[in-house]
C-alpha cells in the first residue's frame, strides 16, 4: 500500500515536472527537477545496488545510482544559485563540471556492466564488434557532425568540461551499441532493454544539449531537460522491472555466439551517410570495406566458435563415455569379485568351499617347509539330515551357520590355517603344526568344545554333536586328496565310538583301504554255501513282546574262522556288483527257512530280507521273488523287503514302480535305517511303503535326549496318520523299550529282545512251540 502510494506520488511529481517544462515554468521546473531525479536515483540505488548480489554488477549499479544522484545535486545547486544567489547557474563551473560527472559515472557503470557480461562471451568476436562499431560511429560523427560550421562553433565554444562530456557521450553510445550489436543469441530481459534505453535517451539529450549550448539556444527547464529526467526515470523503471520480474533475474540467456547476428544493422551507417551527406566516395569506401571485413572475419570467428563448441561437446561426450566405461569396469570388477566369492565361498556358511579348499591345501603342501606338517581335520556334524527333516532347510542351515561361526575362532589371527565347508554338514580345517597326533587330538577336542553345544535357533534348542577325524601330512598321505580321504576314514572310525568323538588316522586305519581291497578280492572267490550263512534277529510286538518275525542278516565266516561284518563287505559288494548274486542267495535261503519254520510253527512269522537297491534293477527281482513264493508255497504277506535308501527314493519313478509291483504281489516294504540317510518325513506321504525302521542312532539316546525323543515321536505320529507301521531298531535297554511303548511304537527289534542268531538257536527258542 505504502509502496503503491509512493509510486503514485512519484508519477504525479514526474507529470507535474513535465507539465512545468511544457508551460516553461522555471520556478516549478527548478523545484521539481531535483526531487524527481532524487527519487529516480534512490530507486536505482535500491534495485541496482542494494538488491544486487554479484559484486561487479553491484559496483556498476552503485555508479549508475551515483551518476543520477550527482545530477540531482547539480539540479539543487542550480536552483540554489538561480533562486537564492540570483546568479546564472550556467556560468557556475561547479555545476557544469558536476553535470559532466554524471557522464563519467555513467561510462563507469556501463563499462563495469559490460565487463561482467563479456566475461563468458567470445572475446575475439567482442573485439571485432567493438572495432567495427567504433569505426562506423567515428566515421559518422566525423562526417555528419564535424562539418565545417559546427567545427568552428565547437572550437570557439568548447571548454574542458563540454569536450569531456561529448567524448563520454560518444564512448557511452559506442559501448551500448557494441553490447546490443554483439548479442546474437537469446532473449534480452525487459529491464535490460529499459535501462540501456534510458542511457541512450540520456546520450541523445546530452548531445542535444551541447548542440543548443554551442548555438547558444539552450533554455533551462525546456523539453530537453524533461528528456534527461525521462532518461533517469527509465533507468529507475528498469530497476523496478528487474526486481518485479523474477524470471529476468536468473542466469543470462543471451550471448554473442550464433548466426549472422545483427550485422545487417551496420548497413545503417552508409545509409545514414548518404542521407546526410550524399555520396561521399572515400567515407563510403571506408564504411563498406569495414562492413565487408566485418562479415568475413565474423563468419570465420563464428565457424571457429562452432567448431570449438563441437570439440567441447565431443570432449564432453568422450568424458561421459569414459565415465560410463569406468562405471562399467567398476561394475565388472564388482561382479568378478562376487563371482569369485561365489566360486570360492560356501553360500550357507560363508566359509571357503570345497573347490577353494583343495587348491589352497595343495598350495600349502607345495610350500611346506621340511620340518613342517599339516594337520587336517574332517569335522562331521551329526544328525544334520534329521534336523533338516524335522525343521526344514532354513533351520538346518542356521545351525550350520552358527556352528561355522564357532569354528571361525580356530582361524582367528592364524595365517597358516584354512577352514572350509566340504559337504553339506562337513567342515574341513587344515593347519600347519609342529608336532604330531597328540597336538592334532588336542585341537580336535578344542573343536568339539567349541561346537558341540545347545544352539538356540529362533525358539528351538538344538543339540549339536560331531565327529572328527584327522590326518597329518606328510606322515599319513602324499597328496592333498589322500590327506582328506584319510581324515574322512578316521572320522568314520570315530563315529563308531559314538557322538563327540575324534580319532586320528593311523596305519591301522590305513589298513582299512588295504582291507577293502582284500575284501574285494575275497568276495570274488567266495563260496556262498560254505562261507555265507544267515543269522536271524527276532522282531517283537512292542506291547506284549510276542515275536512277529525275524530279520535275516548275512554272516561271512572266512576260511580262517574270522567273521567279516556285513557293514564292511556289503558296501563293497554293492560297489562291485557282487550284491546281486549275494542278494539272490540270501533271498533263497531266507524264504526256504521261512517256509520251513511256518510249516512247523503255529505262529506264522514274517521274514525281513535286506535288499539293496542295486538288486531291484529290472524285473528280474520280482520274477524271482514270485517264482520262489510259488515254489515254496509261501504267503506273500509273510515277506517283508527292507530297503536302505542310498538315493532319494521318492524322486525315482522306476523304483516307485517296482515298489508298487512288490506291494501288488502282497509283499510288504520297509524303509531301513530311517532317520540317517536321505529319508525325510516327506517319504511317508509319497512312497508306497508299509513300514519304517527307525535307525539305531535315533533310539540310542531316546530316553536321555529330548531332541531324539521328539523326532521319534513325530515320526510315529505321522506314520500313524499314513497307516505306516513303525519298528524301532537297536533297542538295548528296558528304558528305551518303555519310551517306545509309551510313544505307541508298533514293533521292536534289538539286543534287548534277541541278538541275531543262527538258525538252530532260533528254532530252539521260538519255533515249534
Ligand atoms: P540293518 O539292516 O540295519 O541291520 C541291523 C543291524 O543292527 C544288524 O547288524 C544287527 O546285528 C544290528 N543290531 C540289531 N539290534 C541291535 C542292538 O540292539 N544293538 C546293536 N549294537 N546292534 C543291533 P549286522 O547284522 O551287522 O548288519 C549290518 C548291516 O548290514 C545291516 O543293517 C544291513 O544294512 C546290512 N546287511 C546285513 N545282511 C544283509 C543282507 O543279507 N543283504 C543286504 N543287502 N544287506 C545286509
Ligand atoms: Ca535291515
Amino acid at each position: 500500500m505504502v509502496k503503491a502510494l509512493g509510486r503514485i506520488s512519484a508519477v504525479v511529481l514526474f507529470l507535474c515536472y513535465i507539465a512545468a517544462t511544457i508551460v516553461e515554468s522555471n520556478f516549478w521546473g527548478n523545484l521539481l527537477s531535483p526531487v524527481v531525479t532524487l527519487i529516480a536515483a534512490s530507486s536505482v540505488f535500491k534495485n541496482f545496488y542494494i538488491k544486487q548480489k554479484v559484486k561487479l554488477l553491484k559496483t556498476s549499479g552503485l555508479l549508475l545510482a551515483l551518476s543520477i544522484y550527482v545530477w540531482a545535486a547539480c539540479d539543487l545547486l542550480w536552483a540554489f544559485f538561480d533562486f537564492v544567489l540570483k546568479i546564472d547557474p550556467e556560468q557556475v563551473e561547479l555545476i557544469t563540471y558536476g553535470y559532466s560527472m554524471t557522464n563519467v559515472l555513467l561510462v563507469g557503470a556501463v563499462f563495469l556492466y559490460l565487463c561482467y557480461e563479456f566475461r563468458n562471451w567470445n572475446g575475439i568476436q567482442v573485439l571485432l564488434d567493438s572495432i567495427v562499431i567504433t569505426i562506423c560511429v567515428f566515421v559518422l560523427i566525423w562526417v555528419v557532425f564535424f562539418d565545417q560550421s559546427i567545427r568552428n562553433i565547437i572550437e570557439v565554444q568548447s571548454d574542458w568540461s563540454s569536450s569531456l562530456s561529448i567524448c563520454l557521450d560518444v564512448v557511452l553510445f559506442i559501448l551500448i551499441t557494441i553490447w546490443y550489436f554483439s548479442i546474437r543469441n537469446g532473449m534480452i530481459p525487459l529491464f535490460l532493454r529499459i535501462t540501456p534505453g534510458g542511457v541512450v535517451l540520456y546520450i541523445i539529450a546530452d548531445i542535444g544539449y551541447y548542440y543548443q549550448y554551442f548555438y547558444n539556444s539552450y533554455v533551462p527547464n525546456s523539453l530537453l531537460d524533461a528528456s534527461y529526467l525521462v532518461a533517469f526515470v527509465l533507468m529507475a523503471v528498469g530497476g523496478i522491472t528487474k526486481m518485479e520480474r523474477s524470471s529476468d533475474n536468473g542466469k543470462r540467456v543471451f550471448n554473442n555466439v550464433g548466426g549472422k547476428g545483427k550485422g545487417i544493422l551496420l548497413i545503417i551507417a552508409p545509409v545514414f551517410l548518404i542521407l546526410f551527406k550524399g555520396i561521399e566516395p572515400q567515407y563510403l569506401l571506408i564504411l563498406i570495406s569495414t562492413i565487408m571485413f566485418y562479415f568475413m572475419i565474423s563468419s570465420y570467428i563464428q565457424k571457429n566458435i562452432y567448431k570449438e563448441a563441437l570439440l567441447f561437446k565431443e570432449k564432453q561426450l568422450n568424458g561421459e563415455l569414459e565415465q560410463r566405461i569406468n562405471d562399467r569396469t567398476e561394475e565388472l570388477l564388482q561382479k568378478n569379485k562376487e563371482l569369485d566369492y561365489m566360486l570360492n565361498q560356501d553360500l550357507v556358511t560363508g566359509l571357503y568351499n570345497r573347490r577353494y579348499f583343495h587348491s589352497h591345501l595343495k598350495e600349502m603342501i607345495s610350500t611346506l617347509g621340511e620340518t613342517e606338517r599339516i594337520a587336517l581335520f574332517y569335522i562331521d556334524m551329526n544328525k544334520y539330515k534329521m534336523i533338516k527333516t524335522m525343521y526344514g532347510n532354513y533351520i538346518a542351515d542356521k545351525v550350520l551357520f552358527e556352528m561355522s561361526k564357532n569354528l571361525r575362532k580356530l582361524t582367528h589371527n592364524d595365517d597358516h590355517s584354512i577352514l572350509a565347508t566340504y559337504g553339506q554338514d562337513i567342515f574341513v580345517f587344515a593347519k600347519k603344526v609342529a608336532y604330531g597326533y597328540q597336538e592334532a587330538i588336542e585341537i580336535s577336542e578344542e573343536i568339539i568344545q567349541l561346537c558341540s553345544n545347545l544352539y538356540q535357533i529362533e525358539e528351538l534348542e538344538i543339540l549339536v554333536t560331531l565327529n572328527i577325524g584327522c590326518s597329518i601330512f606328510p606322515v599319513d598321505a602324499k597328496s592333498e586328496e589322500e590327506l582328506i580321504k584319510h581324515a574322512d576314514i578316521a572320522m568314520s572310525q570315530a563315529r563308531m565310538l559314538g557322538f563327540n568323538k575324534a580319532m586320528a588316522f593311523d596305519s591301522d586305519l590305513g589298513n582299512v583301504i588295504y582291507q577293502k581291497n582284500k575284501i574285494e578280492i575275497m568276495l570274488k572267490k567266495v563260496n556262498f554255501q560254505e562261507d555265507f550263512m544267515l543269522y536271524y534277529q527276532p522282531q517283537v510286538n512292542a506291547l506284549d513282546k510276542s515275536v512277529i518275525g525275524f530279520e535275516a542278516l548275512i554272516r561271512w565266516k572266512t576260511k580262517t574262522g574270522k567273521f567279516i561284518s556285513p557293514n564292511e563287505f556289503i558296501p563293497i559288494a554293492e560297489e562291485t556288483g557282487c550284491i546281486v548274486p549275494i542278494g539272490d542267495w540270501v533271498m533263497l535261503q531266507a524264504l526256504s527257512q521261512l517256509a520251513d519254520w511256518n510249516k512247523k510253527s503255529t505262529t506264522k512269522f514274517k521274514m525281513g530280507i535286506n535288499v539293496s537297491l542295486k538288486q531291484l534293477n529290472g524285473k528280474q527281482f520280482i520274477h524271482r521273488l514270485k517264482d520262489e513264493i510259488e515254489r515254496l508255497s509261501l504267503r506273500p504277506e509273510w515277506i517283508d523287503i527292507e530297503i536302505t535308501e542310498t538315493i532319494q527314493l521318492e524322486e525315482n519313478q522306476e523304483i516307485r514302480d517296482i515298489f508298487e509291483d512288490i506291494r501288488n504281489m502282497g509283499v510288504s516294504i520297509s524303509i531301513d535305517d530311517f532317520g540317517t540317510g536321505y529319508s525325510s518325513l516327506y517319504y511317508l506321504k509319497n512312497l508306497p511303503i508299509d513300514r519304517i525302521k527307525i535307525a539305531k542312532p535315533l533310539i540310542d539316546r531316546i530316553d536321555k535326549d529330548d531332541f531324539d525323543y521328539q523326532i521319534v515321536k513325530s515320526v510315529i505320529t505321522i506314520s500313524k496318520v499314513k497307516k505306516i507301521k513303525v519298528i524301532a531298531e537297536g533297542v538295548e535297554t528296558l528304558e528305551q523299550w518303555t519310551c517306545l511303548k509309551n510313544l505307541e511304537c508298533d514293533e521292536i527289534q534289538g539286543y534287548f529282545f534277541g541278538k541275531p542268531m543262527p538258525k538252530n538257536e532260533i528254532e530252539d527258542k521260538y519255533i515249534g512251540r
